[in-house]
């Protein structure tokens, strides 16, 4: 079996894939990752902490550097509902909190829906959301519903538009790799649509998503464009320098102002990228992880894409 990965053809074996889903699974290899001072350091770097106080902590600082932000509280794939809930009440008390603090109006949510019950039962995870999005309501914020594997797209979707007949501004998720995203960017540029552009970090088949990045990238740019031309609010989430540079091309050419879109990037990469966009007069959202759950979320995401390793690997090594 062989892979596409930059155009090139490599083979469809990511070494440490399994190492790395062994590791996740092992409860002394745990322990070690989760209290050795380095590899702490190295999870500070990419997760806020386990607590609401560390997120607020960390939202603090990112929002005196003139920076926006969004929190995920971790824990997908739930097929719990008492697991569920506890992750809404985490929302809650977050929402809450951001709201005390002053910070609400330049800090979100992001929900991923899988951790809210869509796993058990779309209707448990609608009323979910709309519990936190009510939250968000009276705190004063947003919420962007997280896009998760190619299966739960339409759901996911549905769920949104039952949303917004509520609260418009629930924010979209869209990942370029899959062939059905530009019909879905078209569709989502109405006015007042908050719209994330992604390239997606799912592994998924090649009758869902195109193989090679070549691919995902020229796709990238495609709903990147149907997005700026339409009347919404695109949300660019790329670390990518070749699209960032596209992106603020496209949107001069389309007559967008700094204001009217957004990029966004994850939390511990390229920081220093993310305050020169700023520093320029952007938007810039950073997208914070917390919660008990960051080694899962650490794990899950190296080993979901052999690119997701070798992706946190680089940002170790570098900040800009
Ligand atoms: C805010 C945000 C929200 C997201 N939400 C979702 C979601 O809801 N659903 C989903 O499926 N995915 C989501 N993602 C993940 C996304 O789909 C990609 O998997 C991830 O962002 C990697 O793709 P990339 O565009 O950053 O660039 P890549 O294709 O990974 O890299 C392209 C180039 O960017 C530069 N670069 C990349 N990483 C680094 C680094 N660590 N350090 C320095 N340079 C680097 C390099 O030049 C690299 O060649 C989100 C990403 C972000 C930033």
């Amino acid at each position: 079996m062989v892979r596409h990965d930059k155009g090139r053809k490599v083979p469809d074996v990511n070494p440490l894939r399994s190492l790395i889903l062994a590791a996740a699974r092992n409860g002394s290899i745990r322990r070690v990752v989760a209290t050795a001072p380095v590899s702490r350091d190295v999870v500070r770097r990419f997760v806020a902490g386990e607590t609401t106080s560390d997120a607020v902590a960390v939202t603090r600082r990112l929002v005196e550097d003139g920076l926006t932000v969004t929190l995920d509280y971790l824990g997908e794939d739930t097929t719990d509902s008492a697991q569920a809930e506890h992750t809404v009440q985490s929302y809650l008390e977050l929402l809450d909190r951001l709201h005390a603090e002053g910070l609400a109006d330049r800090a979100e949510v992001s929900v991923k829906l899988s951790a809210v019950g869509q796993m058990l039962d779309e209707d448990l995870a609608l009323e979910n959301a709309r519990r936190i999005c009510r939250a968000a309501e009276a705190a004063g914020t947003t919420v962007t519903l997280d896009m998760e594997d190619h299966t739960t797209t339409d759901s996911t979707l549905r769920i949104l538009g039952e949303l917004r007949k509520t609260w418009p501004w629930v924010g979209a998720v869209i990942q370029s790799y899959l062939h059905r995203t530009l019909d879905d960017a078209e569709r989502l540029a109405a006015e007042g649509s908050r719209v994330r552009l992604c390239k997606g970090a799912y592994k998924e088949p090649e009758s869902v998503a195109y193989p090679e990045m070549t691919e995902v990238d020229k796709s990238y740019v495609r709903c990147a464009n149907a997005l700026l031309a339409g009347d919404g609010y695109p949300m660019f989430a790329t670390h990518d320098p070749r699209l960032v540079r596209i992106i603020a091309e496209r949107a001069e050419a389309h007559g967008r102002k700094p204001g009217s879109f957004e990029h966004q990037m994850l939390y511990g990469i390229r920081p220093e990228e993310q305050l020169r966009l700023a520093q320029q007069g952007h938007t810039v959202r950073v997208y914070v992880p917390y919660g008990e759950e960051w080694y899962g979320y650490l794990m899950r995401r190296m080993a979901e894409r052999p690119a997701n390793t070798t992706f946190f690997l680089r940002a170790l090594l570098t900040r800009s």
